[in-house]
């Protein structure tokens, strides 16, 4: 079966001893992880000891960065390298998230430069694509998450496209509190699937874990990932509260 994953993104949220406090209480709020399924949180940059210290050594549990620098090191006052993640113990990064593409005016090429970064030292990319509203209502979704997959992961071999997971992030339904309706998160989370067969074949795009975002919680989050093709969740303003966090986590199918 293929991974099923609840991703958590802090973003740029809560002092040290507030994430402190949450990975606390996330631990002992009762959750489950069978052999398939992973919890991955991606917590901000300077938290990353301390997550690793509270999680590091749990089952099926991981600690990921929320971005990193395309290049291994160098003169880039102020950016993380993947290297520098991995050396910590960090071996998952999100990549592409819809708030670096439009704050930090992130480009299909340069997140192709990071993935290749990633993959290069062996961690997995957690890249994310997804349409805004005006795209939506004009019903091109699938053309715009088709070019997004083309010119960022399309050049990657077989052997590295498996690595990749894929977060299906509907940029109308993040933080907005509006989530895709569970048949909307299944079609194009199908549509995806379905494009990545036509460049890499069925075989490998049936092993690569496609986790929808946009406002899941713990009421929506069973429904949204029993689709068959939904893979679980990139999750937001919910993984702050942890027993909303685990009650996602518990939903995985
Ligand atoms: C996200 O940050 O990727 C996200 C989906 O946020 P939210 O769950 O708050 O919509």
């Amino acid at each position: 079966m293929r991974k099923q994953i609840a991703a958590a993104n802090w973003k740029m949220n809560l002092t040290l001893n507030e994430a402190s406090t949450l990975l606390d209480e996330l631990l002992n709020t009762p959750h489950s992880l069978k052999a398939h399924q992973e919890a991955i949180f991606a917590v901000p940059a300077p938290y990353i000891s301390l997550a690793t210290q509270k999680l590091g050594d749990k089952m099926n549990i991981f600690v990921a960065a929320q971005n990193c620098h395309q290049k291994n090191s160098g003169a880039y006052t102020g950016e993380v390298s993947a290297t520098m993640f991995a050396s910590m113990g960090v071996k998952h990064i999100v990549i592409g998230h819809s708030e670096r593409r439009e704050y930090f005016a992130e480009t299909d090429a340069l997140l192709a430069e990071k993935l290749d970064a990633v993959l290069a030292i062996g961690s997995t990319p957690i890249f994310c694509c997804g349409e805004p509203l005006a795209i939506r209502e004009a019903a091109t979704q699938n053309e715009f998450v088709a070019s997004q997959l083309q010119n960022s992961l399309f050049h990657l071999s077989a052997e590295q496209i498996v690595k990749v997971v894929i977060a299906y992030e509907p940029i109308w339904a993040i933080g907005t509190g509006k989530t895709a309706t569970s048949d909307q998160a299944q079609e194009i989370h199908a549509y995806i699937r379905s494009f990545l067969a036509t460049k890499y074949g069925q075989a490998i795009a049936d092993q690569i874990s496609i986790l929808y975002g946009g406002s899941v919680k713990a009421s929506n989050a069973v429904e949204l990932f029993s689709n068959p093709d939904v893979d679980g969740g990139l999750v937001g303003g919910a993984s702050l509260i942890a027993t909303e966090f685990a009650a996602i986590i518990n939903a995985l199918k």
